[in-house]
């Protein structure tokens, strides 16, 4: 073990296979360079490639994100322990390389950014305004850029040219019509699905992070949440056990700095400013398209549209549970689904105009 190096093919939530895809390009080289070191190849256990590649594989199920920076946990894995770490980080003990770099060797990184088809290739020192020109996203509507696990960095429109080392496979772009109370929501949600539930501060402090999250994106949320989410960051960095929820309070923290006010107008003001957090929405039939025939409010289960033949429906926002089920069922696609912007509708029904 002490000369070992451990090369790692599992993708990190498996959002970029990038290591994975590579493997696959170079096969044959990689069989013969495992046979010819030291080496074991941490592979998804379904994969035909832990048959190829003998005793040099260590096949594991699910994802490794919580194996980074944790070489006990790494240690139980190849032991066949599963993903269950049983022991505190003993950073720097186990050589633990990407696949990418043990089968390239090179200093440009390959990067797969959430919704491409293809991932891009980048020297590993770059900067966000390069990696963006690289994928042909604009900077125009941009709110940040995220480089995934395990690197877990936010850089924000104002930092586009800060040079930094990319350490990750995996990003993603959030733009204005990405709501950033969602977005951490997401990333909260990946990490606390990663610990390995051995630490109370990191563990709990996910789990509670992640439970303030969904509450203020589903319109539950309450006052003094924020101020609570940023009462758990110091405590987890300070006395969480590995670097990964170490590195959530961290990101938790820089999101809070920059869209705390858009976060917060989810409690406050009852809104999504971005447009996207469904419990925010609402729906409104267009006078333009209504042709009063019904379908609406036969559809609707909550009695909340009111109107008659020949004469434009309309929601009464009180009663409406949001079930969809109106959108389904018209056949003029006169209902829509509203944002922070709302139709212009008529208080009561009114004659139809066409
Ligand atoms: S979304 Fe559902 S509850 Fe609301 S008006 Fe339409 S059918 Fe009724
Ligand atoms: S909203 Fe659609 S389904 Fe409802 S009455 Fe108007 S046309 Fe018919």
């Amino acid at each position: 073990m002490e000369h070992m190096t451990i090369v790692n093919f599992m993708p990190a939530y498996a959002q970029a296979p990038v290591s994975l895809r590579l493997l696959g390009e170079h096969l044959d080289d990689a069989v013969a360079k495992a046979e010819a070191e030291d080496v074991r190849l941490l592979l998804p256990q379904d994969s035909r490639l832990v048959e190829r590649f003998g005793d040099k594989a260590a096949p594991m199920d699910g994802s490794i994100g919580f194996l980074y920076n944790n070489n006990t946990a790494v240690e139980g894995a190849l032991k066949g322990q599963g993903l269950v770490s049983t022991g505190i980080v003993d950073s720097g003990a186990i050589p633990l390389v990407s696949g990418e770099s043990w089968l390239l060797g090179t200093d440009s990184k390959t990067l797969w950014l959430e919704g491409a088809e293809m991932p891009i290739r980048l020297p590993t020192r770059t900067t966000a305004r390069a990696i963006l020109q690289a994928a042909g996203v604009t900077t125009d509507d941009l709110k940040a850029l995220y480089l995934g696990f395990p690197q877990n960095m936010l850089i924000t429109a104002d930092k586009l040219d800060r040079p930094l080392f990319i350490r990750t496979d995996y990003a993603r772009v959030y733009t204005v019509d990405n709501c950033m109370a969602r977005a951490l929501q997401e990333i909260a949600s990946h990490f606390h699905r990663e610990a390995c539930g051995h630490c109370v501060y990191g563990y709990e402090g996910g789990f509670q992070i992640e439970s303030i999250l969904t509450d203020i994106v589903n319109k539950r949320g309450a006052a003094g949440d924020l101020a609570l989410l940023r009462d758990l960051c110091p405590m987890m960095s300070g006395r969480a056990l590995c670097n990964l929820d170490r590195a959530l309070a961290h990101v938790v923290t820089e999101i809070l700095d920059h869209f705390g006010d858009e976060i917060e107008a989810h409690i406050s003001k009852r809104q999504c400013p971005a447009g996207e957090c469904r419990a925010f929405m609402t729906y409104h039939i267009l006078v333009s398209r209504c042709t009063g025939c019904g379908a609406c409010m036969d559809a609707c289960d909550d009695g909340a549209i009111m109107g008659k033949a020949k004469f434009v429906h309309v929601i009464d926002q009180r009663a409406c549970s949001q079930c969809n089920r109106c959108l389904e069922a018209c056949p003029e696609g006169a209902v829509v689904m509203a944002g922070i912007k709302k139709p212009k509708t008529p208080p009561r029904p009114i004659p139809v105009r066409r």
